[in-house]
Parts: structure tokens; C-alpha cells; sequence
């Protein structure tokens, strides 16, 4: 199993990379030394992480070649845009748009997010997976998370692992633990792209988490993404010269004043400052928003989606608030809430944007990862914490995955994304798709 399908390097433009997957060209940045044009290469997120032995490469090739060719006619037949239903206007019209790869504006946006009819949101549903598909073709990332600590220094009202929440058994990783755990994911299972996880553990130290990004990097060929929390922006820094590419952090609301109420002693401003700080110096970002907070309106929920395409997001990450050690008394989000605002997302995001399928979805709704994946979804994420700590990491009650083994995990998400017609790999937007503008007025 791998979630990554080698490609051959055609172009090198300084520090930039054209690869070519089974005819089709796509840019990476590049950061390894003594990379040439003809050598075989995994990209992951846009970067080249590593370069492949040319007869193995031409072995994967050749087992991936007619598999690709079948995906893409699955996906392909998978992927059409819905009749169009003339009398429903102004729903048509928005549908119309941004199926041709146009810009919505906020009130179309708007518009969508208070849609109710099944009917409607079918429509809806399937013009987003048409638009993934105009954008991304039929690769579905597939990251491996690992969870390092539940010890958290913030008392974020709503997350179980909350300095103040009920919450009794603590774990931490040692080193060698994670070590270990990163080396289970990428060799054992193929894993190309890992998210590191933790909460605000003051243990932790930003030196402490550099240094193990370090030793991953120096180890194995992989993509990195990090989801430490606020660890400042010389934190941020120390991260990224350690060879992290990827962070990982939700604002949760674009609402500063409903974001302050649910985060004592924090600020939307203090959350913005690390992702705009990232964007900068060349992260790519994660990030996104709750849904179903109370107090959260249609119009506050239009701003998040919004605010994420403003911070560049190389991809969205919406979940739904679900009931924790730290708060049982929230209303429950609907499975159909939630794919309505991933669908809508997908249609105001920029295009290399990819939507994830959340874990907390999947808490919410067996069925997410499936109707997530055909509402415009383009990316999930595999738990591959220790199955001795996994369950402890218990942000909210009952969350999926936390006793299913890495195995049974790869064998359930490979037999879906066969049957859906999607590639487990992140080859990004091709640079032949027509160019789009972007989704943002
Ligand atoms: S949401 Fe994150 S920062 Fe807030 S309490 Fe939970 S783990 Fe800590």
C-alpha cells in the first residue's frame, strides 16, 4: 500500500519541479539536493519528498498504469454535474457558476448554507463533487495522524482534552515512542504524509517538538504537517527550519467576539497571528472551522469558510462540535449541516484547495467519509496513534477509529476509495486544468 504513485521529473526551474504522472504535468518545489530531469520522485503537498530507485519506480508504475486508468473513468462517471433544474432559481444559477469554475460571491455562499430540501441538496452535493473533480481529478490525500500528547494547558470550553475537562488519563510520548510510531506509519504502511498532534502541552517545548520533526525528516522520506497549537511565532519558525511544511491549526470561529467567549484568556487575533505569520514564511496551511457552535450564525459560518480561503488553506478542515468531557449540553449537528457546509465550501474555495473529511464528521455519521468524499471532499485522515494511547485522546466522546487498528483502517479506506474511483495520493492540481480565478470577491 502506498498513498503516493511516482512521477518522473520532465522540468527544473530553479526550485521548481514539473513532474509527470501518466501524461499529466504537475509543479512541486523541490528541496532535495542533486535532483535531475528523468529521475523518479514522490511529491506530497506540493513538495518533492523523495527521490525513488528508477527500476522500482517503473515497477510501481507499471502496477499503478491500468489501476490509475480505472479509477479515472470510475471517478470520471462518478463526477457528473446534475441535470440542471431551470425553475429553481437563484440555486441553478450559483450551481451553474461555480460548476464552470467561477467565482460565488458571500450571499451566494449564504444562499447555500440555508438550503433544506433534500432535492436541493443533492444538487448541491453533486455539483461540489463535479468542482473536486475539475480541480483535483480523482486524488484523495490520505495523511496518517499521529497523536503525541492529551495534555493540554488551554480550556477551550468545548474540547475534551481542556486543562478543566473531566478527562483522567493523561499520556504522553516519549521520543523513542514517536519515533517509533512515525516509523510504523511510513514503512509499515506507506504513509507519505504525517500530521503530528498534540495539545498545548507545556512539557513539550517547541526545541523538543523540532527536534523529533528533525529526526523524521532525517530518517524517512516524508511530508510533515504539525498541529501543536499556539507555539509562537519563533515556535513556528523552529518547526519550520526543522523541516515541517504543514500546519495544522482551526481558527474554529471567524466570530471574535463567540471565539473569545469559548477560549478564556485567548484571542482570534493571537490564533490569526500564527497563521498569517505561516503563510508568510511559506507554510501551507490547515485550517478551518466548528460547526454547530452556539451562538454561530449562517452569516458567521459564511466568514469562516471565507477566512479560510483568505489564509490560502492548502486545505479546509470543518467538523461539527460534538459533546466532550468538558461540555455534554450542545445541540447536534444534523449529517446533512455538515455536508452541506463542506459542499458549499468546496464551491467558494480556492481551487488547490482540498476539503478533509474529519474525524469528528465521522464520530458524527458513519456514512461521512463516503458522502463527504462524493459532496465535494477530497482528503482523509488515518489514525495511526498507538492503539494503547489512541482512545485517550478523546477531544470528544466516542470518536471514531480509536480501537481500529492501522491495518483494518488502510484495508476499509482503500476498498472505499476503490469503489469511488479515487487514487490514494496527492498529486495536486494539475497544471493543465484550465486556470481558475479566484473564489473570492
Ligand atoms: S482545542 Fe486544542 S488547545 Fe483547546 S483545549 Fe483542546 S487540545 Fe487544547
Amino acid at each position: 500500500m502506498c498513498y503516493a504513485i511516482p512521477g518522473v521529473v520532465t522540468a527544473i526551474h530553479g526550485r521548481q519541479v514539473v513532474v509527470n504522472y501518466f501524461g499529466e504535468s504537475r509543479q512541486a518545489l523541490c528541496e532535495l539536493p542533486q535532483v535531475q530531469p528523468g529521475d523518479y520522485v514522490y511529491a506530497q503537498g506540493g513538495y518533492i519528498i523523495e527521490k525513488v530507485a528508477p527500476d522500482f519506480a517503473r515497477d510501481m508504475l507499471e502496477t499503478w498504469n491500468d489501476l490509475f486508468r480505472v479509477l479515472q473513468e470510475r471517478d470520471s462517471a462518478l463526477s457528473a454535474r446534475p441535470d440542471p433544474e431551470p425553475r429553481d432559481r437563484p440555486l441553478q444559477d450559483i450551481l451553474d457558476k461555480a460548476g464552470a469554475g467561477l467565482t460565488i460571491s458571500r450571499e451566494d455562499l449564504r444562499y447555500l448554507l440555508t438550503l433544506e430540501e433534500p432535492e436541493r441538496l443533492e444538487r448541491l452535493y453533486r455539483t461540489a463533487n463535479a468542482v473536486r473533480h475539475l480541480h483535483h481529478r480523482n486524488s484523495c490525500c490520505v495523511h496518517g495522524i499521529l497523536e503525541l500528547s492529551n495534555y493540554c494547558a488551554c480550556d477551550c470550553l468545548y474540547c475534551g482534552l481542556a486543562a478543566r475537562s473531566t478527562l483522567t488519563r493523561r499520556y504522553r510520548m516519549t521520543r523513542d515512542e514517536i519515533l517509533d510510531a512515525a516509523r510504523e506509519g511510513i514503512e509499515g504502511f506507506g504513509f507519505k504524509s504525517l500530521v503530528l498532534q498534540s495539545g498545548e502541552d507545556p512539557a513539550f517545548t517547541p526545541a523538543f517538538l523540532a527536534e523529533i520533526v528533525a529526526e523524521i525528516k532525517r530518517r524517512h522520506g516524508v511530508f510533515i504537517c504539525v498541529s501543536f497549537g499556539e507555539v509562537g511565532l519563533d515556535g513556528l519558525d523552529l518547526l519550520y527550519a526543522a523541516g515541517a511544511r504543514a500546519l495544522l491549526m482551526r481558527f474554529e470561529t471567524s466570530d471574535a467576539a463567540l471565539y473569545a467567549a469559548l477560549h478564556p484568556g485567548d484571542s482570534l487575533e493571537a490564533r490569526l497571528s500564527h497563521l498569517r505569520h505561516a503563510l508568510k514564511t511559506g507554510w501551507l496551511t490547515v485550517t478551518g472551522g466548528l460547526i454547530g457552535l452556539p451562538g454561530q450564525t449562517v452569516d458567521s459560518l459564511a466568514d469562516d469558510i471565507l477566512l479560510a480561503g483568505e489564509l490560502n488553506a492548502e486545505m479546509f478542515s470543518f467538523g461539527p462540535v460534538l459533546a466532550s468531557h468538558r461540555r455534554h449540553d450542545l445541540t447536534p449537528v444534523s449529517e446533512s449541516q455538515m455536508l452541506r457546509a463542506l459542499a458549499a465550501a468546496r464551491l467558494a474555495a480556492p481551487p488547490q484547495a482540498k476539503i478533509l473529511v474529519t474525524t469528528a464528521f465521522e464520530t458524527l455519521s458513519p456514512q461521512a467519509r463516503e458522502r463527504g468524499l462524493m459532496a465535494g471532499a477530497s482528503s482523509v485522515m488515518l489514525n495511526i496513534t498507538p492503539l494503547r494511547y489512541r482512545a485517550d485522546y478523546a477531544i470528544y466522546e466516542g470518536r471514531a477509529h480509536a480501537t481500529e487498528s492501522i491495518a483494518d483502517q488502510t484495508r476499509a479506506v482503500i476498498q472505499l476509495l476503490d469503489r469511488l474511483g479515487r487514487a490514494p495520493s496527492d498529486l495536486g492540481v494539475a497544471t493543465s486544468a484550465p486556470a481558475q480565478p479566484s473564489n473570492f470577491q
